[in-house]
């Protein structure tokens, strides 16, 4: 047996394991998508060994398949509007929150996001100029206006009620 024999056998049943891309099925919360996904493939009970770049890219593409049934944003998308907000993955993580290496874990698919992160990232990718404010001193300075200027209740039902 020559060392490129692209068939090994299958450690769940011994039967012939080929190197090929197949049809792989994502499931999550009922519902589905296919991709093809390079790895060894059962030819008689369907079990899959992945490794390497494919494992990486499998992972990847369930994440972005779990995102878009969630309705967060998916790997694709974070690497896009962090982009577009000028920021390097440790300057986002750093701004934005999540640990010091979330968005290297949000783009490469290992860790989805959560609903609050995808909301925020939205918001300041129709509106990347408000980066600016995050990225200032923490005040915040709220209008007289909206302080405490409310007059106790009046008790006018209780004089009306005698
Ligand atoms: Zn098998």
């Amino acid at each position: 047996m020559s060392k490129e024999a692209k068939t090994q056998p299958c450690p769940e049943c011994g039967g012939l394991m080929r190197h090929e891309k197949h049809e792989d099925v994502l499931v999550y919360k009922e519902q589905s998508r296919t991709i093809k996904t390079l790895g060894w493939w059962c030819t008689k009970c369907g079990e899959a060994i992945l490794t390497g770049e494919p494992l990486v890219a499998h992972e990847k593409a369930f994440q972005q398949f779990k995102a878009e049934v969630d309705g967060v944003l998916g790997p694709a998308e974070v690497a896009k509007i962090r982009t577009a907000l000028g920021l390097s993955q440790r300057k986002a993580s750093e701004l934005l929150g999540g640990g010091p290496r979330a968005f290297q874990k949000y783009e490469s698919g290992t860790q989805a996001l959560s609903v609050a992160m995808s909301h925020l990232l939205r918001l300041l990718a129709k509106d990347p100029k408000r980066l600016r404010e995050l990225s200032g001193p923490a005040t915040v300075k709220v209008p007289r206006a909206h302080q405490s200027q409310k007059k106790p209740p009046e008790p006018a039902s209780a004089s009306r009620a005698t």
